[in-house]
């Protein structure tokens, strides 16, 4: 690295006299009870804190504790989840807290190591209540770590490939202390996540700029090594959105696909923008003994940006007169969808852009 760098129990001494100073008030922290932290990593992950935090306190408050959370129907899950993205955490938290009442007598196993077993909690998020709950000594390693670290030690490698992640890991299990580690791993998190931050962080202030590589050598905004950027796909749907008597024709997202465990509506899908495949809307504008009392095209198109996807949406608006619920129940029946009335659409976990189109078309 060829620079005079703290070593390791300076550094640590560093932020843990820079942490109570400068962090964060939030209800997770000051607890070492296991179930509050695994519920607030798994939140987190991917996730601003300020985005955050008003769906940990309805999780918590719905969902007490993890017999509640264990014994509670997956659609009121997903629900309370809506809006927060990467919906696997929401099925993978419902697993995991069953997995803890069945298999671990409704306790968290204790160790790093046991924790790792559990549904969705992977090294970070195992680490993360091992240290803080039970005074583990093991490193967190998430995005905050590895720009201090990259920064301060000049680390150069790519954090997405395996070479790099190993490399990052073993720096940070090498530098946590065996008294405290649970607070300095709060503390290096809160050190990425409010000091050296990614763009333009406050060098000047830091109570590290005197022995920081990337400071002295000019390359902080170089470091830490980007992966290369990933291809974004673009996706076109169409969304038909059919109301007949007070019900709508919803259908359940299954695997294979993003949202999963959501419901959205009877969709056309394309690659290209304005080659729509009308094949649903012609079906209710063709067929003389089933049709539309109106047929409304919201041309409003919705986007919804996920890592890997762009969504672009539209959506047409069928009313059907109350004669055809029958034969709209046999329709829905043969494709796979059901009828919801309002009440229950409410109630079920929807992807956001559907929700924002529910909310405008009324
Ligand atoms: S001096 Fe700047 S780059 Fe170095 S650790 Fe501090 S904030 Fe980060």
């Amino acid at each position: 690295m060829g620079y005079n760098i703290l070593n390791s129990n300076e550094f640590a001494d560093r932020l843990l006299k820079w942490y109570p100073e400068n962090c964060r008030d939030l209800p997770w922290r000051e607890t070492n009870d296991p179930y509050i932290i695994w519920l607030s990593e798994i939140i987190l992950q991917q996730t601003r804190v300020a985005q955050g935090l008003p769906y940990f306190n309805t999780f918590l408050r719905q969902f007490p504790d993890v017999h509640r959370l264990a014994h509670a129907p997956i659609s009121q899950i997903m629900r309370c989840w809506q809006g927060l993205g990467y919906y696997s955490r929401a099925r993978n938290l419902h697993t995991c807290a069953q997995q803890i009442v069945s298999d671990w007598n409704g306790k968290f196993p204790d160790s790093y190591k046991d924790l790792l077993s559990l549904k969705g909690v992977g090294p970070y998020t195992a680490a993360a209540i091992a240290s803080f709950a039970f005074g583990e000594q093991v490193a967190v390693v998430d995005g905050n770590v590895y720009r201090v670290l990259a920064r301060y030690f000049g680390l150069k490698l790519d954090v997405s490939t395996h070479q790099g992640k190993k490399a990052f890991e073993a720096l940070a299990n090498q530098l946590i202390p065996a008294s405290n580690p649970g607070m300095y791993n709060q503390a290096i998190m809160e050190f990425g996540a409010l000091q050296c931050v990614p763009r333009s962080p406050d060098c000047p202030s830091c109570p590290l700029i005197g022995t920081c590589h990337a400071y002295a050598t000019d390359e902080v905004a170089q470091l830490p090594v980007k992966s290369k950027k990933v291809k974004v796909k673009k996706r076109y749907f169409t969304y038909f959105h059919i109301r007949c008597k007070g019900y709508t024709v919803i259908r359940e997202r299954g695997e294979g696909d993003i949202w999963q465990g959501l419901v959205d509506f009877p969709l056309d899908e394309s690659n290209t923008p304005g080659q729509m495949d009308w094949e649903i809307g012609e079906q209710f504008t063709k067929i003389n003994e089933f049709l539309p009392k109106s047929v409304e095209v919201f041309d409003t198109s919705y986007k919804h940006v996920l890592s890997h996807q762009m969504i672009f949406a539209t959506f047409v608006q069928i009313n059907l007169s109350d004669t055809d619920s029958e034969y709209l129940k046999e329709w829905a029946d043969r494709r796979g969808y059901r009828l919801a009335n309002t009440n229950e659409l409410e109630a079920l976990g929807k992807p956001i852009l559907i929700a924002k189109y529910l909310i405008d078309c009324e």
